[in-house]
């Protein structure tokens, strides 16, 4: 079983209400059993919902920092929104766990999906979301998919 960030697989549940279907997800998938996930819906964090970033985490460990109670993120208007986001990914790893899952394909410059521990996405971005620290922490093999909105 694969998890799949659920806006690759066309899922309109980005924060601007778009999608950010990727072939190449699909690629990677092989054709193996999906489960298409959106921690931040599960969060209850609803779509549309404000665009947060990062507060106080450092480059390449952002979602662990916050697990770890030394960064926030924040919407635009300074509300804390931690809580949301840890409770997503944390539903997200439970049902990944439940299912077996052994490679999770991850949407880029998400604060919850991100994996680009080295920076080298040219579009910037965090090194490491929320869920991917989860996961990262739970042995599940992580690949950042770089796609656009749509
Ligand atoms: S990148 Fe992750 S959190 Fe953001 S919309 Fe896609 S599945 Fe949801």
């Amino acid at each position: 079983m694969i998890l799949v960030s659920a806006c690759l697989l066309g899922q309109r549940v980005r924060y601007d209400g778009r999608h950010s279907y990727s072939e190449v997800a699909l690629g990677l998938a092989g054709g193996e059993p999906v489960l298409a996930l959106c921690p931040e819906v599960l969060g209850g964090l609803g779509v549309p919902r404000p665009p947060a970033r990062f507060v106080g985490a450092r480059f390449g460990r952002e979602g662990q920092d916050l697990l770890d109670g030394r960064a926030r993120l924040l919407d635009g208007q300074g509300r804390d929104l931690s809580p949301a986001f840890v409770a997503g990914a944390r539903a997200v790893l439970a049902l990944a766990q439940e299912q077996g899952v052994r490679l999770a394909l991850l949407k880029d410059r998400s604060p919850s999906c991100a994996w680009d521990p080295q920076g080298l996405n040219p579009d910037g971005g965090p090194g490491l979301g929320v869920l991917a620290a989860l996961l990262q922490a739970a042995g599940i093999e992580l690949r950042e998919v770089r796609a656009a909105a749509r």
